[in-house]
């Protein structure tokens, strides 16, 4: 029997162990210095905004862990000594390893700003980040946050839901417009915009300014000088690899720590999983660190399975990812870059309203269907992955599209909207033939 050893307790970490206990008797035991138990890190913002408590965001009971023989230890693991197989622990205490799993998560991008250290400062990626904004908020009159994308949107949301002035600084013209195509990123940017949250588009942070007693005070705008008072500075700029850490220990590491399709890294018996991990073996039109939920589950599946002895390759499977800006639940599903590529076509509808927009690209050549953007729809997730992956043609896609719709019953559906765009765009006449309908759904999937 083996003692298998996982730094971190996020869904990778928990996914891993989990796995192993399924396939194995091996010792396990997973460290983590944030939390005892395994939280959702992606409801950070729903305790901030009420609407969960922490305790609510555990996926497990406290008496799982016991019950399934995975060892929970509270400690930061400073060392590694990968020959000598030993942890070195910041309680003083020591650890070996047969196998280690390294899962150890992201950590706010921090650029080197004049003030990112003053108090009153801090990213959204730990529940210790979020106790931050919680001592900060009473009487808050206003957050600045620094950066766009998901996160920075989550931050404004938070603050915003306590009625706390947000203005959000983004160095792109339009929202998120490295990720989102043109129109949904201008949806989304009028969206933060309705809601008052006073977005700044094309500036970065120059300074954070020290009100004198080692706290922020203000910020100032790169580009035109401005001065912004505010009371909790917010910087979401991305995050990257926790794993300065690890820089002079031997393990290869490029943003991430490296690892192969069987999520090993250089050194023996030991993987890197999830936000840290760097692959080597990218498959096209992927990105080498994906920092995201799904990833993290699925690289927890596959090196259960190596460090069992069960050796298989990580498959990423389709690209998919949702997320919710403010009012406007997102999904995509599939090839969506924000810049259309040659090889595809796309065609777009957007409801009047600008809250709502289906997407769907095909290719060039032989029309078969690449991928979805859904804003403010919900469209089922089975349904849109095996159109993709059976490289169905975009007409019969169009025709049956209300097999993928996931409103609920009585909300309108938008289907015959983009297929009139389709046939303006490519002078057809198609209809459509399929509408919601939950056994048509059953007997699609199961042909
Ligand atoms: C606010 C927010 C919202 C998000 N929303 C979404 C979303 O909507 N959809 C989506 O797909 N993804 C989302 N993500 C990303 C997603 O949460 C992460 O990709 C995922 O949680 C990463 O999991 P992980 O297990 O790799 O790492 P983590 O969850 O970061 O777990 C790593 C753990 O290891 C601990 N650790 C690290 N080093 C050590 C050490 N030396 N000793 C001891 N412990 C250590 C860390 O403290 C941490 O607890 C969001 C992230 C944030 C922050």
């Amino acid at each position: 029997m083996s003692n298998i050893v996982i730094i971190g307790n996020g869904v990778a970490g928990i996914s891993a162990a989990r796995w192993i206990r399924k396939l194995s008797d091996h010792s396990i035991t997973v460290i983590s210095s944030e939390t005892d138990h395994f939280f959702s890190r992606t409801a950070l913002m729903y305790i901030y905004m009420g609407h969960m408590r922490y305790e609510d965001t555990k996926p497990y009971e406290d008496w799982f862990w016991k019950k399934n023989r995975i060892d929970l230890v509270n400690d930061h693991v400073n060392g590694i000594g990968f020959e000598s197989k030993q942890l070195t622990l910041r309680s003083g205490k020591t650890m070996g390893y047969d196998k280690l799993i390294l899962a150890l998560g992201s950590k706010s991008n921090m650029f080197g700003w004049p003030g990112q250290d003053l108090d009153g400062v801090g990213g959204l990626y730990s529940l210790q980040d979020l106790e931050q904004m919680e001592k900060f908020s009473p009487d808050l009159k206003r957050a600045v946050i620094c950066g766009g994308g998901l996160i920075g949107i989550e931050m404004a949301e938070m603050f915003h839901s306590r009625h706390i002035p947000v203005t959000m600084l983004v160095r792109e013209e339009s929202y998120w417009s490295n990720v989102l195509p043109p129109e949904e990123s201008q949806m989304i940017t009028r969206h933060i915009k309705d809601n008052h949250i006073d977005l700044r588009l094309g500036v970065n942070l120059g300074e954070i300014k020290d009100d004198g007693t080692g706290k922020a005070k203000s910020v100032v705008v790169k580009e035109t000088g401005e001065e912004i008072p505010c009371g909790y500075v917010g910087l979401t700029a991305g995050v990257s690899p926790n794993v300065g850490w690890l820089k002079e220990s031997g393990l290869e590491i490029g943003r991430g720590i490296k690892v192969n399709k069987h999520l090993e890294t250089n050194m023996p018996d030991v993987y890197a999983i999830g936000d840290c991990a760097e692959q080597t073996d990218v498959q096209p039109g992927r990105r080498a660190i994906e920092a995201i939920w799904y990833t993290g589950r699925m690289m927890g599946e596959t090196v259960a399975y190596n460090a069992v002895g069960k050796k298989i390759a990580y498959d990423p499977g389709l690209w998919f990812n949702s997320a919710k800006f403010i009012d406007i639940e997102y999904q995509v599903y599939g090839e969506l870059p924000a810049t259309l590529p040659e090889h595809l076509k796309t065609i777009f509808w957007e409801h009047v309203d600008g809250d709502k927009s289906i997407r769907i690209n095909y290719h060039v050549d032989d029309y078969t269907v690449k991928g979805f953007n859904l804003f403010g729809i919900r469209y089922r997730h089975e349904v849109c992955k095996k159109w993709i992956l059976d490289k169905t043609h975009i007409e019969e896609v169009l025709q049956n599209l209300g097999l993928a719709n996931f409103d609920p019953e009585f909300y309108e559906e938008f289907e015959s909207n983009i297929i009139r765009v389709y046939n303006q765009k490519e002078s057809k006449n198609i209809g459509l033939k399929t509408k919601r309908g939950l056994s048509k759904v059953f007997s699609f999937l199961n042909r």
